[in-house]
């Protein structure tokens, strides 16, 4: 049971709400994010739940049985959207496109991308600067100092930037110059990491687990939402399977149940979905039309010498003609 607080409610009037709904058999967990505040009722009996509703202080109640609640659709039917500022927004009806290298690898390159973003009028740039490799030799990122270059580059360009964090110690540099935290499929539930998430003022996208359910997803987002951050987006990136044809299995069905389910935006990651350049696109065009609310893909000028997953990464043409029919994709979703 999700009860939403009145904005500025008075202490007393809430630890009289609370008194009430722990009388009714529920226990109560206070929620304050950066839009509002929340009593989560965690319960088995079964009660009426008019009796909550008209209590001094309540704006509105809602059932929601599911192990995940503030994400639910049940009780936020409009979708979230999230901010970037300067006119950016990531939403349903707003489709976001962002693109950029596996790993952040040189200022030389940092500008490139930067330039065939700009030409295309793409403003997230995505790459790595702490990057979770399977094996401790490969490169593994240029950690702060690189997005501090990106960071001022990307100022100019006028472009926002998804990185990834991989423990809470980078958060405090990483929310100076990012303008959204990726949590990596490895670390989806490190739920240290999800709780330090939901102190920060900054959006977060929350990629699925190598072998996660939906279900545990969901949950996950749940850690970041009642820990104080609402802005949160959930990316599919592929799972692991028996198949071993291509790097995962992008599950293309998570889209439309996401959807159903969440109202946090919906992100599609074609390129780790399944990890072979030729048919990142195809990937990318049917996630559209599975009702993703944006791409995520990576692209670099020389894929062949990129530093990590260049087998998987699109040049540059490849990249204009992707966006060309993302949008053209789009277009024709919106038309139907
Ligand atoms: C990435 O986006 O660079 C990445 C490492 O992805 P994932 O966590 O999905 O493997
Ligand atoms: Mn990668």
């Amino acid at each position: 049971m999700i009860i939403q607080l009145q904005p500025g409610i008075a202490p007393k009037q809430k630890e009289s709400i609370q008194q009430k709904v722990n009388s009714l058999g529920y226990k109560t967990t206070n929620v304050i994010t950066q839009e509002g505040e929340y009593l989560i009722g965690i319960g088995k009996s079964d009660i009426d739940i008019r009796e909550l509703g008209g209590l001094d202080g309540v704006s509105d109640i809602h059932r929601v049985s599911d192990g995940y609640k503030l994400v639910s659709r049940k009780w936020k039917v409009r979708p979230t959207s999230i901010n970037l500022g300067d006119g950016v927004k990531i939403c349903e009806g707003d489709f976001a496109i962002m693109s950029g290298p596996c790993s952040i690898e040189s200022e030389e390159q940092i500008v490139s991308v930067l330039q065939h973003l700009k030409d295309n009028g793409v403003q997230i740039m995505r790459g790595g600067v702490y990057k979770p490799r399977s094996s401790p030799y490969a490169f593994r990122g240029l950690g702060v100092e690189g997005l501090k270059i990106w960071y001022q580059h990307a100022q100019e360009f006028g472009i926002k930037i998804i990185t990834e964090v991989m423990q809470s110690s980078q958060i405090e540099d990483l929310c100076k110059y990012a303008d959204i935290l990726q949590v990596g499929a490895r670390n989806s539930q490190n739920f240290n990491l999800l709780d330090a998430l939901g102190e920060v003022d900054k959006p977060v996208m929350l990629k699925r687990g190598i072998s996660g359910s939906l279900d545990e997803l969901l949950q996950c987002a749940e850690y970041v939402f009642s820990g104080g951050n609402e802005k949160l987006l959930l990316c599919e990136r592929g799972i692991r399977s028996y198949e071993t044809a291509y790097r995962n299995t992008f599950d293309l069905n998570a889209i439309p149940i996401l959807k159903e389910k969440t109202h946090l935006p919906v992100i599609a990651d074609p390129s780790h979905g399944i990890g072979l350049r030729a048919y990142v696109e195809p990937m990318a065009l049917a996630a559209v039309m599975a009702g993703a609310d944006g791409v995520i893909y990576e692209s670099h000028a020389v894929p062949e010498k990129a530093f990590s997953d260049g087998q998987q990464t699109l040049n540059f043409a490849e990249s204009d003609e992707l966006i060309r029919k993302i949008r053209a994709t789009v277009a024709l979703r919106k038309s139907f």
